[in-house]
């Protein structure tokens, strides 16, 4: 093949064949393919798009560009799930679901990632626990994986290398917005864990990455089929991202807030709700429940007996953090020295929330990156969020802000509270979950 020709072809609107497409993307890290050529090839997949099987292809191609996992030889007494989210703010359901899933049965190698814009990052919030290696080598990752059913890690250089370098291409050339490309960028990426199975959690709404209801739609639809094409069981979950999903945006303190859930201590009404579908979507999928309300009893029973909590606990440990985290958070998670509330400035109903505002008031205290290399503040973030129609009376706190200094908690409290809408009339409840996509 010729990488022009495979780019012209695909420019004047015709389907590339899986050979085409995997000569294309296996000479990304290489470099054989050159900048340029992959900027081209990234527009015209923008303009022209990709059908189900290019998708396919490209998905599995970016894969295999990198070291696929392979769990079959350690004969687990499971199957390898995951779960993957678009992103969003106060979603700390990895945490507890990763543990939760292996309290049932199932095993759970989930890559995770750092925050991204207004977004908090799994990997973050485990770098918030002193000693506890986001990087293991593969041998200690596998090994935590069969022993305790579940390890949270973070990427590594061969994972989807191809992915690495056309996403940074993507990235500055205008070309993220497209449903294919972000179809193969996320599977790939995910499906290199060696997945017998699949769950994704696409967000809607004002914090979501995908702009309207309908992208996200239809990024949910592409990932179902793309994943099921290349061999994983895929569903996905559209979940509610208009306002924050638990009450707790900020890397320490949702650790804080992952160890009351489990052990029962806090629950917060729609993070349980969102974080039991994605499990008991996980446990059907993987064959561990027949149907909802098994999965559901299942998981209950998991928090109930504190088996999940355990899970969490052991993989702490396993992964080089304090034994006694969970017992014991104050020892070792960072606490802000300045905690502010954040008055309401008029009374009535919480009516709307801007869910990218909140997280970037949370960007702002030090909690998330502007650039990549930026570090990070774990301490930092807000509590106690109120929510979508609470009754406000002026003076009262919206939030609690967790800041570095005082002037930097003045400025989230502005923030805070230009993200809150109040009005005089109680809103519709919005929906947790929209659908679910099979
Ligand atoms: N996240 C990814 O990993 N890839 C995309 O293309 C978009 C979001």
């Amino acid at each position: 093949f010729l990488t022009q020709e495979i780019i012209r072809k695909k420019r004047d609107g015709g389907a590339l064949s899986a050979e085409e497409i995997q000569f294309f993307v296996s000479g990304i890290p290489n470099g054989s393919v050159t900048e340029g050529q992959i900027a081209a090839f990234a527009m015209a997949v923008y303009f022209n798009d990709m059908n189900m099987d290019e998708r396919v292809a490209f998905t599995l191609a970016m894969r295999d560009s990198g070291q696929v996992m392979e769990w079959r030889s350690l004969n687990l007494p499971g199957p390898v799930v995951d779960k993957h989210s678009t992103g969003g703010v106060g979603d700390v359901v990895s945490l507890m679901l990763g543990p939760m899933i292996a309290a049932c049965g199932g095993f759970v190698p989930m890559i995770s990632g750092r925050g991204l814009g207004h977004t908090g990052g799994t990997l973050d919030k485990f770098d918030s626990i002193p000693g506890y290696c986001t990087v293991p080598d593969p041998e200690l990752f596998r090994k935590v994986v069969k022993d305790i059913g579940v390890a949270i890690i973070g990427q590594t250089a061969q994972l989807a290398p191809s992915d690495k370098r056309f996403y940074s291409i993507r990235d500055t050339t205008a070309t993220v917005e497209s449903v294919a490309m972000i179809t193969g960028s996320i599977l790939s990426k995910k499906l290199a864990a060696g997945l017998d199975a699949l769950v994704m959690d696409v967000k809607v709404g004002s914090g979501a990455f995908m702009p309207t209801y309908e992208k996200s739609v239809e990024l949910a639809e592409s990932i179902v089929a793309v994943g099921n094409g290349a061999g994983t069981r895929t569903s996905a979950l559209l979940t509610e991202m208009n306002e924050s999903l638990g009450p707790v945006a900020g890397n320490a303190l949702e650790v804080r807030l992952a160890m009351d859930y489990l052990t029962g201590r806090s629950r917060p009404a729609r993070l349980h709700e969102v974080t039991m579908a994605l499990c008991a979507e996980m446990l059907i999928l993987g064959k561990l429940a027949a149907n909802e309300t098994e999965a559901r009893a299942k998981l209950q029973a998991g928090l109930d007996s504190g088996e999940a909590a355990e899970r969490f606990s052991r993989m702490v440990a396993a992964l080089g953090g304090p034994a006694d985290l969970v017992e014991r958070p104050d020892a070792y998670l960072e606490q802000a020295p300045v905690v502010v509330p954040v008055p309401a400035l008029q009374a009535g109903f919480v009516t709307q929330t801007d869910t990218r505002g909140l997280g970037l008031a949370v960007v702002s205290l030090g909690g998330g990156r502007r650039r990549p290399e930026d570090a990070i503040d774990f301490a930092v973030g807000l509590t106690g969020l109120a929510e979508l129609g609470d009754t406000i009376s002026v003076g009262q706190p919206l939030a609690m802000v967790h800041a570095r200094t005082q002037a930097a908690a003045e400025q989230a409290v502005r923030e805070v509270q230009a993200a809150y809408k109040i009005g005089a009339q109680k809103p519709a409840p919005n929906p947790i979950i929209y659908r679910t996509i099979r």
